[in-house]
């Protein structure tokens, strides 16, 4: 470990590759598959911050009379097999839940959602769940694959993108940099569908100020202008869509106009964005938690779906859907099998098939009743859940509705939690085990274009901490019985073996580049555009979709506004990584409240001042920034703070899909902080 060891930044799912300067005291990008020239944005240059944080767990916590004490991994693992066996032995497998993690290596997740299925429950799931397992959902449901359906470098060949609650500027800044602007500059168009300005916004020829939850109506509207002004392939509608006839019916009787000013958009603006996305000879679609995260997510991924297929823009390069995963290992953690419906590789849990083949691998055949998703569990707390594993997530802080979601947690029997810093969630432990992070394991990661792409360690954990593969390792043997290989390359052999998206990798053939799946047995590359000629689950055709606009769960009362939340440059997710860095914080040390001139005008609310977030869930008080950047009716801050901790506010209701929280809309009163 002497030398610096390529590895990828723990951050977003761009996965740019970086690795520990020789000074120790910093990250530096190398000459990644994605970060080609080993650019990097200011998260993966800070990324050092926390491999040597003070605040870094280093040894095993017991929790006893009350008080977390430290204790020995012996003494840990013999409270934890003891609680399991306990648990399982009096209410059953399904009585345990597991977290996987959107943070961790494609290893570590596939050995901890095999244990959950020796153990006998499909009970497994991750944060992936809270962002794009609607997108998921509705791709899979219409072409048969729920990821990207185009690579970042065919991308480039794009006449125009069409960005839909996203902001790749600031969320993906290296993608946006180094694949997005260079089209930009030769020539290409970018419409933003957003109800904020952002970073984005700045580089785009149309932007659409949608209001929060008002999607499909925007995506209907773009559709009937394609169809009104013969716009559609009709060549590809013939050979590769079906139900034309019936959503033609559907938008002729739309009214663009009404359609445009029920989603608070211009609808001249909205028909130069059809205009512009429908003549465009290739266009290409980027999709973020800004459509995902409704109660009805699925159904704006459905809507959004119908456009490509209008125009012939998939199958081909500079086109597509792609939805921009959030952390750097959300994607691989849906491929390894971190669902409570899908073993590896994305087969149905319910297939009889799947599961013989899986058993032909590990020697057991896994449950076939679909497990819960993450919410759902939550929500079980404490009544058929009452033991959880919480590795690498932090679900008190990042679940909806986190003064109920907390008090969830207390009900619990037995709670693990696996990190590599207190959270918020460790709160709720019983046992604590201290992980490592991203410089000090090896691995592989998936990020957002479907490459997987390795990790190398760098450095030692620190103290008595372990990595993370050799503490679910011995997790697996106590708990279930589970023998594992002993090396991150062989647990990636036997994931080859499992899930048929990964059969023909190998570490020796990543090196250090990349493999992007679907890579069968036999393949030499991977597929850099899905769909070419047929859809990936067989068929040559899609369907298109007649989809209707439904409200928003919070109905908005008439001294209220609509909260919706999202991420910054500086921070990430939960900040549990971000908060700790110097660097990070001193760029942006407090979250604040965007909130339009008039709408703080009408509350007496001038800019700076201390303003009080509540609805009937719970409070928040913020520094408010008055800007015209926010749409009218609509206030803005992010998710990344502890304190405001804006998920006090948000709601339980689900996509009845995809169990997707709306984070995305949220009633709220907004008023000055009485005691400033
Ligand atoms: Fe890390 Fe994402 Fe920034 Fe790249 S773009 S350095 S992966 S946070």
């Amino acid at each position: 470990m002497a030398e610096p060891n390529e590895s990828v930044c723990p951050y977003c799912g761009v996965g740019c590759g970086i690795r520990y300067d020789a000074d120790r005291e910093s990250a530096v990008g190398w000459k990644g598959p994605v970060n080609q020239k080993g650019e990097l944005c200011p998260k993966g240059a800070a990324a050092w911050d926390v491999v040597d944080h003070e605040e870094r767990l280093t040894t095993p916590l017991v929790r006893v009379n009350g008080t977390l004490v430290e204790a020995t991994w012996e003494e840990a693992f013999d409270r934890i097999e003891r609680e399991f066996d306990r648990i399982v032995t009096d209410h059953g497998p399904d009585s345990v839940f597991f977290f996987t993690s959107a943070s961790c290596t494609n290893e570590e997740n596939y050995l901890l959602q095999k244990t959950a299925r020796k153990l006998g429950t499909n009970n497994v799931d991750s944060c992936a769940r809270l962002c794009h397992a609607s997108t998921v959902a509705a791709m899979r449901n219409r072409f048969g694959a729920g990821a990207m359906t185009n690579s970042l470098e065919d991308l480039m060949e794009a006449d125009v993108f069409l960005v839909t609650g996203a902001n790749p500027a600031e969320q993906h800044p290296v993608i946006f940099r180094s694949y997005v602007l260079p089209a930009l500059k030769s020539g290409a168009k970018l419409i933003h569908v957003d109800p904020r300005e952002n970073a984005t916004t700045k580089a785009a020829d149309i932007h659409l100020p949608v209001k929060p939850g008002f999607d499909i109506p925007v995506l209907n509207a773009m559709a009937a202008v394609i169809v009104e002004e013969g716009l559609v392939d009709e060549a590809f509608v013939a050979e590769r869509t079906t139900g034309f006839d019936g959503l033609r019916a559907y938008l002729s009787e739309l009214d663009v106009d009404e359609e445009a000013e029920r989603a608070g958009v211009d609808p001249e603006d909205l028909r130069a964005a059809a205009r512009a996305y429908g003549e465009a000879g290739r266009a290409a679609i980027f999709t973020g938690m800004g459509m995902s995260q409704h109660h009805c997510g699925t159904d704006n991924v459905h809507t959004l779906i119908n456009l490509p297929l209008l125009t012939g823009n998939v199958g081909k390069a500079g086109t597509g859907v792609n939805p921009l995963r959030g952390q750097n290992n959300v994607q691989g953690t849906g491929d390894v099998g971190g669902l409570p419906n899908a073993l590896p590789g994305y087969r149905d849990v319910t297939d009889a098939d799947a599961r013989a083949a899986a058993a032909e691998v590990w020697g057991f055949e896994p449950p076939e009743t679909p497990g819960l998703t993450e919410v759902e569990a939550t929500h079980r707390f404490g009544d058929e859940v009452r033991a959880a594993y919480v590795f690498g997530e932090d679900p008190a802080m990042t679940e909806p509705n986190t003064n109920y979601v907390r008090a969830q947690f207390e009900k619990l029997d037995f709670c693990v939690v696996h990190d590599i810093f207190p959270t918020e969630t460790s709160n709720y432990a019983d046992v604590i085990l201290p992980g490592s992070v991203w410089a000090e394991k090896s691995g592989t990661v998936t990020n957002t274009d479907r490459q997987v792409i390795r990790m190398r360690q760098n450095v030692a954990p620190p103290g008595n901490a372990r990595t993370d593969l050799d503490i679910l390792r011995e997790f697996a043997a106590r708990v279930a019985g589970l023998e594992s290989p002993e090396t991150p390359e062989g647990v990636f052999d036997e994931l080859c073996a499992v899930a048929p998206i990964y059969a023909g990798m190998s570490y020796e053939g990543i090196g250090t580049g990349s493999q992007r799946w679907p890579f069968p047995e036999g393949a030499t590359e991977g597929t850099t555009f899905l769909h070419a000629d047929r859809f990936e689950n067989g068929s040559k055709t899609a369907s298109l979709r007649v989809i209707e606009h439904v409200d928003p769960a919070d109905p908005v009362e008439d001294d209220e506004l609509v909260l919706t939340t999202g991420r910054v440059l500086q921070h990430f997710n939960s900040g549990a990584l971000s908060r700790r860095s110097g660097v990070l914080m001193r760029m942006r040390g407090e979250d604040v409240l965007q909130i339009h001139p008039d709408d703080a005008a009408a509350r007496g609310i001038e800019d700076g001042a201390r303003v009080r977030i509540e609805n009937e869930r719970g409070t928040v008080t913020v520094a408010a920034e008055v800007t015209p950047a926010i749409r009218r009716g609509t206030v803005f801050t992010t998710f990344h703070y502890a304190d405001p901790l804006v998920n006090k506010l948000t709601g339980n209701a689900l996509d009845p899909t995809a169990k997707i929280p709306e984070y995305k809309h949220s009633a709220v009163r907004v008023t000055v902080e009485p005691d400033t």
